[in-house]
């Protein structure tokens, strides 16, 4: 192997760590979506002058975009000098809230022993740091090579991705014709390939009562009880029917190799008064109860038959309970993302790793989700993994960082891996 690469990408850590820096000082905070054509702008001056044909693409109509916050996208390619493939590095550029508890500036990006801190240090500026300082050092070392190099930075990952690489995969960017390879540069660690991600399910179910005086409460319907009878059968059968599967894929935390459920929250009858109120509660029957489920399905569960044994509950309920009537409503969907391990994607990281680390990788699979869900399915691309930087348990807390040395190693093993993808046998 080129160990002149990885020399070139050692040469390369002050550069890479200012890079990061750069990053993190653009407060790219979703929601609302803020400064986002501020870090493309940043991204192309970076990438234009190493030879990068950039587009700016703003994903209008998308959920959230407006002329306040755009949901801006940057691709930026540079073609090789003979046909090949085109390797894809997916980096999202929005950040979360920062939350409280924070010792260090969270955009201030300090450098201290080894650690750059900031938020979207570990989440993911600094994959987009390694992955772009992988793909410099690979274009200076091998200047005349096979296909194409693409880097993308994209909106709203945080958000669900409409706005990102959902947006960009429905106008072609990810068609398997014009890319052959992603790797999304998310936390998962140096030595492991994250081969997709666990479904989702999210919807809101309403129970439905009759208003009456509550001193008179057999007058009317309490939508409360029957919500009540909804989640007892939640507890008496859903959930240890969930907690008796378990997924093949190799999803971390161990935990998440089950199938699981959230109720992610509860509303019912009169809605709650502002802290400082001094009146008090009218007497009223409730005649709505809502909640919201969080389901996380296995690859093996699907959809379908995820959905289906919910309605069979809420079916039973009206078959049996008196009175009982509910209304479902879906508010989103996750299909779940699986890359074979055969995958040229996956062999070809899995020998770098080897090749740079020493080491066999770890496969893992993510308990939520990311935007291979859209590369997948919307861009029809199975080619597609995530590997790069960081402690995924570092994402979205306080004082969050990531190692250089992580990053480092990192940057080695995606140019090592473009040298295997561009450069002829
Ligand atoms: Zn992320």
């Amino acid at each position: 192997m080129s160990f002149a690469l990885l020399h070139r990408i050692e040469l390369k850590r002050d550069d890479m760590v200012a890079l990061l820096q750069d990053l993190i000082r653009i407060p790219t905070l979703n929601p609302p979506g803020e400064n986002y054509r501020e870090i493309c702008d940043y991204l192309e001056k970076r990438l234009k002058p190493k030879g990068f044909d950039c587009q700016l693409i703003r994903a209008e109509g998308a959920p959230g975009d407006s002329d306040t916050y755009p949901r801006w996208n940057i691709i930026a390619r540079r073609e090789g000098t003979r046909p090949g493939d085109c390797v894809h590095f997916n980096s999202h550029t929005d950040v979360v809230e920062v939350g409280q508890g924070w010792t260090r500036d969270p955009f201030g990006a300090e450098l201290e022993d080894g650690r750059v801190y900031g938020r979207g240090a570990c989440d993911m500026k600094g994959g987009l740091a390694a992955s772009i300082i992988a793909a410099e050092a690979f274009l200076e070392q091998n200047p005349d090579f096979h296909g194409a190099v693409e880097i993308s930075g994209t909106a709203d990952e945080e958000s669900g991705g409409y706005g990102g690489v959902a947006y960009l995969a429905e106008k072609g960017f990810f068609d398997p014709s014009r890319v052959q390879h992603v790797i999304i540069p998310e936390p998962l660690g140096h030595d492991c390939i994250c081969l997709g991600h666990r479904g989702g399910w999210w919807a809101e179910i309403e129970t439905k009562g009759e208003i009456a005086h509550g001193c008179m409460p057999f007058l009317g319907d309490c939508a409360v009880r029957h919500m009540a009878a909804v989640l007892d059968l939640f507890e008496q059968k859903l959930f240890p029917a969930m907690a008796a599967r378990y997924t093949e894929m190799p999803v971390i935390p161990e935990g998440a190799r089950q199938s699981t459920m959230n109720i992610n929250s509860i509303h019912g009858g009169q809605p709650e008064q502002p802290a400082d109120y001094t009146g008090l509660p009218s007497h009223c029957v409730p005649d709505s109860c809502r909640i919201v489920i969080d389901r996380r399905f296995l690859i093996e569960e699907g959809l379908d038959a995820t959905q289906t044994e919910i309605v069979e509950l809420l079916e039973h309920l009206k078959a049996t309970r008196p009175g009982f009537d509910y209304s479902l409503r879906e508010i989103n969907r996750v299909i779940p993302s699986m890359t074979a391990k055969d995958a040229p994607v996956v062999t070809t990281v899995h020998g770098a790793i080897h090749d740079v680390l020493g080491q066999d990788p770890i496969y893992v699979a993510s308990p939520g989700s990311y935007d291979q869900k859209h590369i997948d399915r919307i861009g029809k691309l199975k080619n597609c993994i995530a590997y790069g930087p960081g402690d995924l348990e570092m994402a979205h807390k306080p004082d969050e960082f990531i190692t250089v040395d992580d990053m480092m190693d990192s940057a080695k093993v995606m140019g090592r891996s473009l040298e295997k993808l561009l450069l002829p046998r």
